[in-house]
């Protein structure tokens, strides 16, 4: 039995013209009733495989459609106002964000009955903020999950709140111990939490069998809803490998070929709520700001944009070790004795430390 995973190197996967046809027309069937009656869409997911494809599909569904592609945020802010849409397609960091803003400066956008998100985990938190926003009950927020290697794989149910996935989509757990060279994996998954592997032949020149996510689920069952047993999930947790979703898919492999080469010997990242924590030990390179923006040009671009927060990045000098101590993680000499990338960081660990 084998569990393959998506590419380490993120070599771009490609699409058909008739895969991204077929892609959009899957997402028209699956939001073609809920989004009936509304005339305008604002669009906001920067960058990735959907971006294109989401004008495509709200334009095809007769909205009129503002794609705001990768423009300033206070220009977003702006456009959104001018335009009051009904319904807002983004994914989460950008939309986020938006909300706060918008937040800020006492602007209502009193048409939004429709949200819906894509592309990275929709924290509990950002849930509610945007709920809040623009009070809308938590049947009127749509989160979508999906990979570059599937297309879409589950979306927010309506009706009951969990996430089912889509037809001829077969999820299942990845049994513990199933990925070798991978301790601690999924933040130690307890419970209801498990690693989520796929199959599907739908893709015809990317089928998949057994592919490993690397994305921890909540709650994988089999329910009955509106008379359909469906798999489901409860949500997204987020990622378990070395991969962080920041923005756009950030390799923890080239941060630690970036920090390697400054001489720094250990350092964790942390991805709580798809923002980027970068912890190192001993002081801080000289330039490191600057090697960071080169080393990732389109995170550069995207923080410049104020589309994703900047990293924060700090140098613990000796205190390394308690940093580690108060998270409660190993303190191992070399960082490839054990996960680099977690995803709940808090505030306290830091106190004092620099
Ligand atoms: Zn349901």
């Amino acid at each position: 039995m084998t569990w393959p995973g998506p590419d380490p190197g993120m070599k771009p996967i490609g699409w058909t013209a008739t895969e991204d046809e077929w892609y959009v027309a899957e997402k028209r069937e699956l939001l073609h009733d809920w989004l009936t009656g509304c005339e305008r869409g604002f669009v906001s997911v920067a960058v990735g495989h959907n971006a294109d494809s989401v004008r495509t599909l709200l334009t095809g569904l007769g909205m009129a459609v503002y794609d705001a592609g990768l423009s300033a945020l206070d220009l977003q802010v702006e456009r959104v106002v001018e335009l009051d849409p009904q319904v807002l397609y983004c994914s989460p960091t950008i939309l986020w964000r938006l909300v706060a803003q918008l937040h800020q400066v006492g602007a209502k956008l009193p048409s939004v009955r429709r949200v819906i998100t894509n592309g990275e985990v929709l924290s509990e938190a950002a849930r509610t903020a945007i709920q809040q926003q623009f009070g809308l009950p938590p049947e009127s927020v749509m989160d979508t999950y999906g990979s570059t290697e599937v297309g879409t794989i589950a979306a927010t149910c309506t009706a009951c709140g969990l996430m089912h996935f889509l037809d001829g989509i077969y999820p299942e757990a990845v049994p513990p111990g199933a990925l070798e060279g991978q301790p601690d994996l999924a933040n130690r998954p307890g419970g209801d939490r498990c690693v989520l592997a796929v199959s599907s032949i739908k893709r015809t020149s990317f089928p998949v069998i057994r592919l490993v996510t690397y994305d921890v689920v909540q709650g994988l069952c089999r329910v009955t809803c509106d008379g359909r047993e469906r798999w489901s999930i409860g949500r997204v947790v987020g990622r378990c490998d070395e991969v962080l979703n920041y923005g756009e898919l950030f390799s923890a492999h080239d941060l630690d070929d970036l920090l390697g080469s400054a001489g720094v010997a250990r350092w964790l990242a942390f991805n709580p709520d798809n923002a980027l924590i970068v912890i190192g030990e001993g002081s801080r390179p000289q330039g490191f700001t600057r090697d960071f923006a080169e080393r990732f040009p389109l995170h550069q671009q995207l923080i410049d944009l104020g589309l994703i927060p900047p990293p924060a990045i700090h140098f613990l000098g000796v205190d390394y070790d308690r940093f580690l101590t108060r998270a409660g993680l190993p303190t191992t000499v070399s960082g490839k004795a054990g996960r680099r990338v977690h995803h709940t960081f808090e505030a306290a660990w830091m106190e004092g430390l620099c």
